[in-house]
């Protein structure tokens, strides 16, 4: 396997009023050509500054990597200019976000920002990419593709521009789609379109992708690996099938717990474990988890277990994979 994408001991921070909140505590992944990666976790678990900063978007300041490296196809991407960025993303790396607001230009109709970012990206010419922008509107499911190119962002209904952002970022063909809850907003035959769509992209192209989702069922659905995140950290790694019939690690455990009949409703969100993430202002010293797992142990709440290898694909950071810890424990 070829890596695309190498996050290593990544580390995030903000600064808030009250402190600096360590959003993102020494992250590592990596993501393979052709590999479709789940990112799952509660919210402010970390996954959404940690793609964020891979296109280095996340607002500076009060927003500062601290420490790590992010490689994507070889080279560093922390070291780029804002000029080198803004040639990436959009091109090679394409994202998706939750709210395609934030993404789509209100002043510009649909077809021109779809056509400007392949004559940017792809070099062509403007009938290619307007022939391009349609056959893309027509694959995400946009009817009268034609007319809808001359339209406005709020011309169209909010499943309907979501489809639009998701025509502008596969349009030119990126080598990693990061996709962050791409179709949360969505109803759930539209859902599993975009997904077609995207497994579509990785057959087709060998596109990688990271999917950011709370949702458990997408997950075993359309991804490889799934990366698990609790308070800024990875808690457990593993294919989809090790997390989803061997997890290792309480939280993950807590997490396909909480999703009744997994087999035949493949759309249930998350309910919540009980209890809340700690503070990242003060993150513990020991286990993250420690507050809420019902498995807690003297060290525990004392060292930060680290991760531990339970199989060449699958790690968790949890004290009872630990040997010794398992003889205590017993
Ligand atoms: Fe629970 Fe301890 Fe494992 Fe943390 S290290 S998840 S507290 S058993
Ligand atoms: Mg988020």
């Amino acid at each position: 396997a070829q890596p695309l994408l190498e996050v290593e001991d990544l580390h995030v921070s903000f600064d808030v009023r009250g402190g600096e909140v360590q959003a993102v505590r020494g992250v590592n992944m990596v993501i393979n050509k052709g590999e479709v990666v789940g990112i799952v976790g509660e919210s402010g678990c970390g996954k959404s500054v940690t793609a964020q900063t891979l296109m280095r978007l996340i607002p500076s300041p009060p927003s500062r990597v601290k420490k790590g490296s992010i490689r994507f196809a070889g080279e560093d991407v922390l070291k780029k200019s804002e000029k080198e960025m803004q040639q990436l993303r959009g091109g090679r790396m394409g994202m998706i976000f939750q709210d395609p607001m934030t993404s789509l230009n209100p002043t510009m109709t649909v077809g021109r920002q779809i056509t400007e970012n392949l004559i940017r990206h792809r070099n062509m010419s403007m009938k290619e990419a307007h022939k391009r922008g349609v056959e893309m509107l027509n694959l995400v499911g946009i009817p009268l593709a034609e007319t809808r190119m001359k339209q406005y962002p709020h011309e169209f209904s909010g499943g309907m521009r979501q489809r639009v952002m998701i025509a502008i970022a596969l349009a030119c063909d990126p080598e990693l789609l990061i996709a962050d809850e791409p179709t949360t907003a969505l109803d759930v035959t539209i859902q599993a379109q975009i997904l077609e769509v995207m497994k579509e992209l990785r057959s087709r192209l060998n596109t990688s992708i990271m999917l950011i989702t709370h949702d458990l069922g997408i997950v075993a659905d359309v991804c490889d690996k799934v990366i698990v995140m609790y308070a800024g950290q990875v808690a457990e790694t593993g294919t989809v099938h090790e997390i989803f019939t061997n997890p290792k690690h309480p939280y993950t455990q807590g997490l396909l717990e909480s999703i009744p009949r997994l087999d035949d409703d493949k759309s249930q969100p998350l309910v919540p474990i009980p209890g809340t993430p700690p503070d990242l202002i003060k993150p513990p010293t020991g286990c993250a988890f420690a507050a809420r797992c019902k498995y807690t142990m003297d060290i525990c709440t004392r060292v930060d277990p680290g991760l531990f290898e339970c199989s060449s694909t699958q790690s968790a950071r949890c004290w009872l994979n630990h040997e010794m810890a398992k003889e205590v424990h017993a």
